[in-house]
Parts: structure tokens; C-alpha cells; sequence
């Protein structure tokens, strides 16, 4: 068997020392489209924005929540911000920023240790480092959203927004949708409602794109796993448990591998019973 060198996530996105969080967003994009889920996204736009590139009030309202989410309707929210907009398809965004106010809470410790030094060093040089927007940090974040896209995109859940979105007499209605969709995530920070989102779909479609990442060299990376709030076995566990199936199958769609059932013995790693079709929200 042939040796997989070791890889990274900036290797594997091809990205420069020190890229911009929109650089790290366009090149994973590109990379799900043509490496991690290439028949899925055949054809189909797929989009992923850093925090910091979208309107004030995103920010505002997702940055203390959520290290990242994804919706159905997140294209239609983002579309303006979009670099490039080529037409709907699944959008992911990840959090690049924390709060203003973690951020410069943070700086102003600092500041107070280096004053001790004797060092006068400026608030605002403080906050920039403050904010942690390495690529590997990012590109979890990511890949967790990635395989919410995905399921979504199977389910047909985003093709029905696109399509009511592509009738005129539909868009009042996706704006009505993306209204309460803010007022919600505005008001509602405690992550609750979207736990359907972490059923074993989605778990099992992480799993995989983790393989495939493995598949690639990238064999040390943080994985983001909803295991203290979803209740499932820890990654390894569920990796595990799918045997043999991540190697078998990892040329086929998402689409074909979520058309079956997955081992009893996944199943049982994911507590939670296989949802109905996932809720319209922001996931954590
Ligand atoms: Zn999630």
C-alpha cells in the first residue's frame, strides 16, 4: 500500500503564509466542490464566507453563538457579500471574528501584563491578535458546515429554496423566511432548537469527509464534534463503526451513501434517532 504524505490544510488549499479568511473560505470551497463531494456539487455553486465579509448585522447577531453555521436560505441572506455570485447554491459561513467585546476584553489583559513589562503596547495592535483566524481553525469550522450543506443538499432541501427563489412570486416569501430567520437567531442564543441537525446523516456524511481529508494526509486535525451537545460517541467511535464503508466508498456521492442505511452498530453510536428533515436555522 502507498504511503499518503503528510498534509495540511494550507498544503492542501494551496494557500500563501498568512492568507486572508476570504482566501481560506474561496480555496476550501473550491477544494469541497473538487476533491471532498464532487458528485454532489457537480454543477451546482457552493459557497463559504468568513464572518468579517458579511454586513454588520450578521455579525452582530451570529458572532457570540456560533463558531460557524449553515441554512438552506444562507445564499439568499449573503448573495451582496459574495466575491463572485455565479447563481443559488449552498452557502456555509464561518465565524472569523470573535465578539467585539471578547476580543478587547481579551487585549486589555494583555495589555495590563505588558504594561508590568514596562511595554507600552497600542489596543488595537492587541485585539488584532487577539482574534484566532488560523486556517486550521477555520477550516474545521468549515468542514463541519460542509457536511450540513451536504445533507441538505441530498435531502433536496436547497434545490426547493433555489427553486421558489428562481419564481418571482417567490421571493416575498424567502424574504419573509430570512427575516425571521435573523429575528431568531437575534434573540434565540442558546443553540437548542437545531439539535435535529445532528442526526446521523449528518454524522455519518462528517465522518466520511473526515476520511476523505485523512485520505489526503491531513491525518492531525481537530475535528468539530458535537459530542458534548448532541450526545454522540466520541468521532473515533463513529468512525469505527462504519467499518470499512469510508475506503469502500469514498469515490460516491453523499446522495448514494445517505440512500442506505448505515451499520447497526453506527446507528447505535448516534443517540439521537435519524431526523426528519432538518429544521430551517442557523446551526451551531
Ligand atoms: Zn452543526
Amino acid at each position: 500500500m502507498h504511503s499518503v504524505p503528510t498534509a495540511t490544510w494550507r498544503s492542501l488549499l494551496d494557500l500563501p503564509a498568512n492568507p486572508t479568511a476570504l482566501a481560506v473560505c474561496t480555496a476550501f470551497a473550491k477544494f469541497a466542490v473538487d476533491a471532498l463531494a464532487p458528485r454532489d456539487f457537480r454543477g451546482i455553486p457552493f459557497y463559504a464566507m468568513p464572518l468579517s465579509s458579511l454586513p454588520d448585522r450578521l455579525t452582530d447577531a451570529t458572532a457570540p453563538t456560533f463558531a460557524g453555521w449553515y441554512s438552506d436560505l444562507t445564499y439568499f441572506w449573503i448573495r451582496e457579500s459574495l466575491p463572485q455570485d455565479r447563481g443559488p447554491g449552498p452557502t456555509v459561513v464561518t465565524t472569523d471574528v470573535v465578539s467585539r467585546e471578547a476580543t478587547h476584553d481579551l487585549a486589555r489583559k494583555a495589555q495590563i501584563v505588558y504594561a508590568a513589562m514596562g511595554e507600552d503596547v497600542p489596543i488595537e495592535e492587541l485585539e488584532e491578535i487577539a482574534r484566532d483566524t488560523s486556517v486550521d481553525l477555520l477550516c474545521e469550522i468549515l468542514t463541519h458546515e460542509l457536511a450540513h450543506a451536504v445533507v441538505s443538499l441530498v435531502e433536496g432541501e436547497f434545490d426547493c429554496w433555489a427553486e421558489v427563489a428562481r419564481r418571482k412570486k417567490g421571493l416575498p416569501f424567502v424574504e419573509s423566511r430570512l427575516n425571521s430567520l435573523a429575528e431568531s437567531t437575534k434573540q434565540n442564543h442558546d443553540p437548542g432548537p437545531q439539535l435535529d441537525c445532528h442526526g446521523p446523516r449528518f454524522v455519518r456524511t462528517h465522518v466520511h469527509l473526515a476520511a476523505r481529508l485523512r485520505r489526503r494526509g491531513l491525518t492531525s486535525f481537530k475535528i468539530r464534534w458535537p459530542e458534548h451537545n448532541y450526545g454522540h460517541r466520541p468521532f473515533e467511535e463513529c468512525y469505527a463503526a462504519l467499518v470499512d464503508e469510508t475506503d469502500r466508498r469514498s469515490d460516491q456521492s453523499f446522495a448514494k451513501i445517505l440512500s442506505t442505511r448505515g451499520p447497526r452498530a453506527f446507528l447505535d453510536c448516534c443517540r439521537q434517532g435519524d431526523s426528519s428533515p432538518p429544521q430551517v436555522a442557523a446551526t451551531a
